[in-house]
């Protein structure tokens, strides 16, 4: 418990430093869905921050992330992450040989409850000429499930700017239903946690069964987060999971990699 404090007391500056001297940079993890040919193709893209400290080398960001929730920097990192993404869309679009797609964001509870997120982010897209149908949302359920009220408000706005939104990290919250058909949002992302060895645990089964079930029946797609081998994917896709993303298919790779990902062609 010391050691954590005294960690987070040290990365407190650390973090400052890393934000103001761009010692962070994303990485892109594919989304992927299955074409009636059988083929994968990759839909989209995720935003991933990464900490190169020169001191100590890269932080991953299950430890800084939830740090920089506790001493408030999250915003900053945020905003930061908000901005390069969104710059690394507008250079995919000034490249004519890339096929351009839509890169999903993670926003951290606390700035999503800030009432200056929608007008930032606003300012970031609008001077960046990127068109805001190229940019996903991720809200986790626990963020949105903080304040639904002001959940169900902000969800409205940035869907009337055009964004697509999606709920992250889905069953690890306690969602209303009733507010959960009501929010405006595109995608349910399945959490790992339920993916993991789907396959082989009956109980997990019937869970991913029903959040697909009810998903669909709000008219909302899934997505399924850490599918890591074919098993899990074979029984995702039995149950016609819509999307998928893990290391089956592919880490999260440098924008560089982007255009190059080679996905595996048909499933048997
Ligand atoms: P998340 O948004 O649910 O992101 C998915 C995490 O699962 C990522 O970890 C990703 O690398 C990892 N992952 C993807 N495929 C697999 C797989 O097949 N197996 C396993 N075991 N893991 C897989 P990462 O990049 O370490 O991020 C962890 C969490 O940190 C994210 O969970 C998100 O909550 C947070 N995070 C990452 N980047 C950002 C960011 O830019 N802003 C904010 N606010 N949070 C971020
Ligand atoms: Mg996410
Ligand atoms: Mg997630």
């Amino acid at each position: 418990m010391q050691d954590k404090v005294q960690f987070r007391v040290a990365l407190k500056p650390a973090l400052q430093k890393a934000i103001t001297e761009d010692e962070l940079f994303l990485l892109y993890q594919p989304k992927v869905e299955r074409s009636a040919d059988g083929r994968f193709r990759a839909v989209g893209y995720e935003a991933l921050v990464r900490w190169n400290n020169p001191e100590t080398g890269m932080v991953s960001p299950g430890e800084f992330i939830p740090a920089a929730e506790d001493s408030g920097q999250i915003v900053e990192v945020d905003r930061w992450v908000m901005k390069a993404a969104v710059a690394q869309l507008a250079q995919w679009l000034k490249e004519p040989q890339t096929q351009v797609l839509p890169v999903a964001i993670n926003v951290s509870a606390a700035l999503f409850s800030r009432s200056e997120f929608v007008d930032d982010l606003r300012a970031i897209v609008e001077s960046s000429g990127v068109p805001s149908s190229l940019i996903e949302l991720e809200i986790t359920e626990h963020a949105a499930i903080v304040d639904m009220e002001n959940t169900l408000k902000t969800l409205r706005e940035l869907r009337a700017m055009g964004f697509r939104l999606a709920i992250d990290d889905f069953g690890t919250g306690y969602s209303s239903l009733a507010y959960l058909r009501e929010f405006p949002i595109d995608h349910l992302k399945i959490d790992l946690s339920f993916v993991r060895d789907v396959h082989i645990d009956p109980q997990k089964q019937g869970l991913v069964k029903a959040i697909i079930a009810m998903a669909h029946s709000l008219g909302l797609k899934t997505i399924a987060e850490g599918v890591e081998g074919r098993e899990e994917l074979e029984l995702l896709l039995t149950n016609d999971c819509d999307a998928f993303q893990g290391y089956y298919f592919s880490k999260p790779i440098p924008a560089s990699e982007c255009g190059r990902i080679k996905l595996p062609s048909v499933t048997a």
